[in-house]
């Protein structure tokens, strides 16, 4: 508890500060501050003004060190507090899943809107979430895409009890299912939508990596081997020419910024159309969506800044 003044809020908000801050950049110690904060104990910032009274109980500090020796070694904040935020739902996360990206957050978005302008007349839509993870994909459709069916795939067991609990908490019925998508699995159903953010870190790139990535989430969920960069959506697009998506179906995918032009054209030639691909919010090229079906367009590049 080394210099820790009282157990007053303030004096604790600048503690938590002084104890971390050779380990963290300024902006990045104050992102992870408030987050501790707003979502163990429900504090904002402005409390830290506001309510001059608040004590911090023996028991709550006992807590707040047990997160600065797990921040000192750099565990990703919400692995300490168990949430994180997806499109302004809660999920709950662990070092069996990997903890919900914003860029993510784009690539729900655009899928959205496309299923809604692609299938119109109320009709049902089937959709299928490959490598699932927590589940934020699969539930966040869910939530927003009425007439949905969702399921969600994993390969991963722990992963997929974390996914049903992010469902139940989310209200919406997803059902999930351990399946390998590499695996020589053959599925008795087939879906309008297919959607998959799937691990595309090639292990030479590990380097560039922080170490609460590196150290903490899930390998399987986030590398793969250099020899084989498309090993995912090689084996996604086959399953879908071969029946696992609809005719007219669609696509959606966040891929390694440097594979952009070879999952484009793996894309044309296992036939799909309408093929377009999208900007993150760092301008890097992330996602792509695609049509099963007749092509209006073959072959277009679309370059989209935002996709929302
Ligand atoms: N965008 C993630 C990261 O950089 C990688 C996600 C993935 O491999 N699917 O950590």
């Amino acid at each position: 508890m080394k210099g820790l003044k009282d157990n007053s809020l303030q004096s604790v908000w600048r503690w938590f500060y002084e104890s971390l801050k050779n380990k963290y950049p300024d902006y990045e110690l104050k992102s992870v501050r408030k987050i501790f904060f707003e979502d163990v104990f429900d504090l904002m910032e402005t409390d830290f003004v506001l309510k001059k009274d608040y004590r911090f109980t023996e028991t709550e500090i006992v807590k707040i060190i047990k997160a600065i020796n797990k921040l000192e070694r750099y565990m990703p904040v919400q692995y300490i507090t168990g949430k994180a935020f997806f499109l302004n739902n809660l999920f709950e996360v662990n070092e069996n899943v990997l903890i919900p990206r914003p860029e993510t957050e784009d690539l729900v978005l655009l899928a959205i809107k496309s299923i809604k302008n692609h299938f119109k007349n109320n009709k049902i839509v089937k959709i299928l979430d490959v490598g699932t993870g927590s589940g934020c994909i699969g539930i966040s459709l869910a939530k927003e895409i009425k007439n949905s069916v969702v399921h969600g795939i994993d390969n991963c067991r722990e992963a997929l009890e974390t996914a049903k609990k992010n469902a139940n908490n989310n209200e919406v019925e997803v059902s999930f299912k351990l399946l390998d998508i590499l695996g020589s699995i053959s599925f008795s159903e087939s879906y309008d939508v297919i959607i998959s953010n799937p691990p595309y870190v090639k292990d030479s790139e590990k380097q560039y990596m922080h170490k609460n990535v590196l150290n903490y989430e899930p390998s399987n969920a986030l590398y793969i081997k250099d020899s084989e960069p498309l090993i995912f959506y090689n084996a996604i697009c086959d399953k879908a020419s071969k029946g696992l998506l609809t005719d007219n179906g669609l696509i959606f995918f966040e891929i390694n910024e440097h594979h952009k032009d070879d999952v484009f054209n793996l894309l044309k030639q296992m036939g799909f159309t309408d093929i377009e691909v999208y900007n993150d919010f760092r301008s890097k090229p992330r996602f792509f969506k695609a049509r099963k079906g007749l092509s209006t367009h073959q072959g277009r590049v679309k370059q989209v800044n935002k996709a929302k």
